[in-house]
């Protein structure tokens, strides 16, 4: 995939080299964070270097995308984007991936109950 489908994808979003990555993953339909060989964690957003162990051994690493929802708002209004509608409430969910205790994400949730979810409900991010 090229830099020009990725411009053409996320028109609103402000590219660099760093989140091109995590842009690129999202059109593999692959959640990137940041995986560092040096100490083994991960992290997000994508970054040049740990922010564990300051290593610049670095990389992008697909994960699952699964994990227990700490925080789940539904926005009634937001900037015109396709796609969106925000008259019942679009969900925002911070979720705490499976693959490690602390590694969040923030980002718009499918599969996900309308009412306020349960403790332990599990999301799939979009
Ligand atoms: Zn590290």
């Amino acid at each position: 995939m090229t830099d020009e489908a990725v411009l053409e994808r996320f028109p609103a979003v402000r590219l660099d080299h760093l989140n091109k990555q995590y842009y690129l993953g999202l059109l593999r339909h692959e959640l990137l964070v940041n995986h560092c060989r040096a100490c083994g964690r991960m992290a997000t957003p994508l970054r040049p270097i740990c922010p564990s162990c300051w290593s610049s051994q670095v990389s992008p690493m697909p994960v699952s995308g699964r994990g227990t929802v700490h925080l789940l708002t539904f926005l009634h209004q937001g900037p015109p984007a396709p796609g969106v509608d925000y008259s019942g409430g679009f969900p925002l969910a911070a979720i705490e991936l499976a693959e490690q205790p602390g590694l969040r994400v923030e980002a718009t949730a499918a599969a996900c109950p309308k009412a306020a979810p349960k403790e332990r409900d599990t999301c799939a991010k979009q």
